[in-house]
């Protein structure tokens, strides 16, 4: 028997719809904004376009084009984040396994071109004895010879300077920045002293193996690089012990981790004997550490990763942070007529970075005031070309690129904010560079010091919250990967696209240069979102959209066209592409 219901209690008839025409119907349907993005997005058009205005320099017309942001992190534009993510896929496919050099070497010098170093040389030679002698008026003359001598030998066809320019009267900015170079004692050598030493190749590919059979196959590798440990951690990442958890070096080893893996590739190089090529990324683990995972072009055997990464570590030779000498409401002032920061009592100067350093280079018992080594976890395997597994590889280094560090992994319990917040925290106080408004509170002036600078409160990136420590580049390609810029993976990709269509004209709306024939010329401007020849953002969008769908199936009709013709030279690209490449 059921219990009678009160009146007025009776369930309500489930599920309700919502009268026709109230607030409720009208919030239950889709808001046609976000279909739109969402659309948007299924065809890879950029949702936060820059409207540029181009003028066509010879007739006066004047178009407004949509260029992609160019994002590469999701929360900004995810589309244009994956377009990205592409490329770098596309660039590391393309140096793994390569089997030539990606770029010939540079041409021997001409002997004219010889002949104008010998005589910047002979210019260089005089301007430092009139220099010397005081001749001020003999000095200005040489420098204007040694310009002329510069322009005729960049024009010779030379690349890059052949020394630096001379600074000029600005002496207070001259001897820090450009000026003398600091000499270290031996004692603080940074090269790895037990690993044996080769002079380095010029060769950037691996070894070739050849099978019983005779066929012959060039394996490539897989590696990943991690810091030491600062306490145990448990599966969530959060220290067992907080209090004891060693926040400070993690702080610092995250700051200057890229630094340290610079160091690797150097020591690896010089171990192996050539100029092994990388192309890798920055991810922090679990435990909010950072680490690092490459692919390598050639194979090196595991032992010596080993070693070289247990033989690699980066001092620090910075000024002391133990005494915080100021704090945030105390902090050091600027006094205009002295130019520097001093404090704020006795009005006296705080030190230069300069006098910093010098007082460590003359004390023989400095300790550097950091150390970064690796920890003890390196892994490395084999890699096959053309595997599933290569495939997968780099999908797995490019998996969070689009990815703020801070948002790689989701931050659930109260323990692991725990965590974060005070890795945060020591993030805050630690230098992030020479230059860093956070030495103020240690009393040192950075390097370059002005008036504008905030006394710890830097605005560098390693100091905020979603970089956990990682502030510079995550993506690291060595110089020789592919050979390619990712612009130049851009323009490949453009190209493959227009030989596959038959068409000739910029696909993003642009032509390319030197895809046109005729030179047009045209300036472009920024146009701003509120000018009256700047279409409402949806209008653009929508257009984008509409392009961006008949492009794609006309390269799918392409492509089934492609296919149904007897086998043609095309691009081995074209396997597994699909319009989603644009
Ligand atoms: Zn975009
Ligand atoms: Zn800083």
């Amino acid at each position: 028997m059921t219990a009678p219901t009160l009146p007025g209690l009776e369930p309500a008839p489930t599920p309700v719809a919502p009268r026709p025409g109230s607030r409720a119907a009208r919030m239950a349907l889709p808001r046609s904004i976000d279909v739109l993005k969402e659309i948007a997005a299924e065809y890879g058009v950029c949702v936060r376009p820059l409207a540029m205005r181009r003028t066509d320099l010879n007739t006066g017309l004047t178009e407004v084009i949509d260029l992609p942001c160019g994002a590469t992190r999701e929360d900004k534009c995810a589309p244009c984040a994956k377009k990205n993510r592409r490329l770098r896929q596309a660039q590391i496919r393309e140096g793994w396994h390569r089997d030539d050099e990606p770029l010939p070497p540079p041409e021997p010098a001409t002997e004219e071109q010889k002949a104008l170093v010998l005589l910047r040389g002979h210019l260089e030679f005089s301007r430092d004895e009139a220099s010397r002698a005081s001749q001020w008026d003999q000095v200005t003359d040489l420098d204007e010879a040694i310009q002329e001598v510069e322009e005729a030998i960049a024009a010779e066809g030379l690349r890059g300077r052949v020394a630096p320019q001379h600074s000029t009267d600005d002496e207070d900015q001259g001897e820090e920045d450009s000026g003398r170079r600091r000499k270290r004692s031996t004692r603080r050598r940074q090269d790895a002293p037990d690993l044996p030493r080769r002079k380095v190749e010029r060769r950037t590919v691996g070894k070739t193996y050849a099978a019983p059979d005779g066929s012959t196959y060039r394996p490539s590798m897989w590696l990943t690089l991690t810091l030491d440990s600062y306490g145990p951690v448990r599966p969530d990442g959060t220290p067992v012990n907080p209090a004891r958890y060693d926040y400070r070096r993690a702080a610092w080893d995250a700051v200057h981790f890229p630094r340290l893996l610079d160091r690797f590739w150097q020591n690896l190089r010089r171990c192996e004997g050539w100029n092994v090529q990388y192309a890798g990324c920055v991810e922090p683990q679990r435990r909010l550490a950072p680490h690092a995972h490459f692919a390598i072009r050639g194979t090196i055997p595991r032992d010596v990763l080993r070693t070289v990464a247990a033989a690699t570590y980066h001092q620090v030779w910075w000024p002391s942070v133990d005494v915080q000498r100021y704090t945030l409401d105390r902090p050091p002032i600027w006094d205009e007529q002295a130019a520097a920061w001093v404090d704020p009592d006795t009005r006296a100067p705080l030190n230069t970075w300069s006098e910093a350093l010098d007082t460590i280079d003359d004390d023989p018992d400095a300790e550097p005031v950091h150390v970064v080594r690796f920890g003890a976890q390196v892994d490395a395997r084999g890699v096959m070309p053309g595997t599933e597994d290569a495939e997968r590889t780099i999908r797995y280094v490019t998996k969070y690129i689009t990815k703020h560090t801070g948002d790689v992994h989701k931050i659930i319990s109260g323990r692991q904010r725990a965590h974060l917040d005070r890795l945060w925290q020591e993030l805050q106080v630690t230098p992030c560079t020479d230059r860093c408004a956070n030495w103020l509170l240690y009393g040192v002036q950075p390097k370059g010091s002005h008036a504008k600078l905030k006394p710890g409160r830097c605005k560098g990136k390693a100091h905020q919250r979603d970089t956990l420590g990682i502030g510079g580049r995550r993506i690291l390609i060595s110089r020789d990967w592919s050979g390619k810029t990712l612009s130049d993976h851009k323009h490949d990709v453009r190209a493959w696209v227009r030989a596959l269509l038959g068409v000739s004209v910029g696909l993003d709306g642009v032509e390319d240069q030197g895809a046109t024939v005729k030179p047009v010329r045209h300036a472009w401007e920024l146009a701003r979102p509120d000018d009256p020849d700047v279409p409402a953002m949806a209008h653009r969008l929508l257009r984008s959209i509409s392009e961006r769908a008949r492009w794609r199936s006309e390269l799918l009709a392409a492509k089934d066209r492609a296919a149904q013709l007897p086998q043609t030279g095309s691009r081995t690209e074209a396997d597994g592409a699909t319009g989603e490449r644009l």
